[in-house]
């Protein structure tokens, strides 16, 4: 009987191996993962979960017995520590499991504070598993001093929580605005706003110099000069894909495990999806982390496993949840030239285009202009730029244009 082995219960592992199944796979399926938790979706860490709204079952994306109803072999606390290509081997702890095909599915790691600046200090914190959100709630109370490093999703997020909690939230970014590297100025903007009219500290062009403390952090010294007292401090300053296992594997890793379009890596047995993988978009080679490309690519690979032979497509999207807003986003905004404002805050979108192309939309609050969006990006339209800032114009009716 076939043996298909999936690294990482995650996300994405646990998509593929339920697709495998429905799609009517009949051999045998192993999902390792090394953490203690049967999958279960990240988006609630740094927003319901983090905020105590949300109960810990209600995380998991399937109940635990769904893996043997299954028939699908679920390992967790076991860390796959290496893969014999050669002779189709993954080794998990002390012993060997042989595979016909295997996919990795290993996700991501977060960036971390280097132990020089006080980054290993207690009372530092990232957001990525389960187990660092509980390390982080019993430290997050009401009138304690937070500082937040980085102001991208995770970071604003959790910014939004604390704030909510009644904490005095401080976040330094070091770009010269928050959400540089993935939104346009404007929408930066509204989130800068929403997060003062909240009493966040938003301190931008700054960056952290070092943290003090003895054992545990006591403050901060900001890359101006400012010297501030702080009680804890969460790190949301980017991540990296996890690789090391394929690299050390001799798979071909290009910013991420590298896998073609139907999600093979360089080993035509081994199979990739999720933050880790990195696979060819419109020209160039990219990477997403969100749970629409996890899920998407994962069932792909499952149904290219099965011998599909289809190739990824995306169309991605992604939501970002601060306070009582919704951040909603189709398509991809690298390469804009320009951003086209529909409405006023608070319920606002904004159109990426380049040149009369329409790439991206962020919406603000506006289920309305976020699924139109989308439906026109997957259809290929591009709408006239002034069509779309006319607030007057029933965005539904350019659907049937
Ligand atoms: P993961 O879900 O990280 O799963 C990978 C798993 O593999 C992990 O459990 C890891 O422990 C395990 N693993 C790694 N190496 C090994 C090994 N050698 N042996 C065994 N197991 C191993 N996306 C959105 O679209 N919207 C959001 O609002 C959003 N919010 C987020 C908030 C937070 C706090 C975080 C952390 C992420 C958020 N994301 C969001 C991103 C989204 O959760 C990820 O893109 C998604 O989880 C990726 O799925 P994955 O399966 O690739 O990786």
């Amino acid at each position: 009987m076939s043996h298909i082995v999936v690294v990482g219960a995650g996300q994405a592992g646990a998509a593929l191996v339920a697709k495998l199944r429905s799609e009517g796979f009949g051999g045998q399926i192993t999902l390792i993962g090394e953490e203690h938790v049967p999958p279960y979706q990240r988006p609630p860490l740094s927003k319901a979960y983090l905020m105590g709204e949300m109960a810990l079952e209600r995380l998991y994306l399937r109940p635990e017995s769904y893996y043997a109803e299954n028939g699908i072999d679920l390992h967790l606390d076991e860390t796959v520590n290496a893969i014999d290509c050669a002779d189709k081997v993954v080794i998990a702890g002390g012993h060997q499991l042989k595979y016909d095909q295997l996919a990795l599915t290993t996700g991501s790691v977060p960036r971390r504070l280097p132990g020089s600046i006080g980054g290993e200090l207690r009372g530092v914190h990232v957001v990525r598993t389960l187990a660092d959100v509980d390390a982080m709630v019993p430290e997050a109370l009401e009138g304690r001093r937070v500082l937040i490093v980085g102001g991208g999703y995770i970071g604003l997020e959790a910014a939004a929580v604390c704030a909510k909690r009644g904490m005095q939230v401080t976040l330094i970014e070091m770009a010269d605005r928050i959400l540089q590297r993935v939104a346009c100025p404007e929408t930066s903007a509204y989130f800068r706003d929403l997060h003062r009219s909240h009493g966040v500290d938003v301190r931008e062009g700054i960056g952290l110099a070092r943290l003090t403390g003895e054992s545990h952090v006591t403050g901060a010294v900001l890359s101006d000069g400012a010297e501030l007292p702080f009680d804890m401090v969460i790190v949301g300053i980017g991540i990296s894909p996890a690789t090391s296992l394929a690299e050390a594997a001799g798979l071909e890793i290009d910013n991420g495990i590298k896998v073609n379009a139907l999600g093979q890596t360089s080993d035509p047995s081994i199979w990739s999806a999720g933050d880790c993988a990195s696979f060819p978009f419109r020209g160039n080679r990219i990477r997403l982390e969100s749970v629409q490309n996890a899920i998407d690519q994962a069932e792909l690979v499952a149904r290219n496993m099965m011998g599909a032979g289809e190739a990824y497509d995306p169309h991605p999207w992604f939501w970002s949840d601060q306070y009582d807003v919704k951040l909603q986003i189709a398509g991809l905004n690298t390469g804009y030239d320009r951003v086209v404002v529909r409405g006023g805050v608070p319920l606002v979108s904004h159109w990426y285009y380049a040149g009369e192309r329409l790439l991206a939309v962020d919406a603000m609050n506006d289920p309305r202009a976020y699924m139109v969006g989308k439906r026109l990006l997957e259809a290929g339209k591009s709408p006239a730029a002034d069509v779309i800032a006319d607030t007057e114009t029933d965005l539904k009716t350019l659907l049937r244009a």
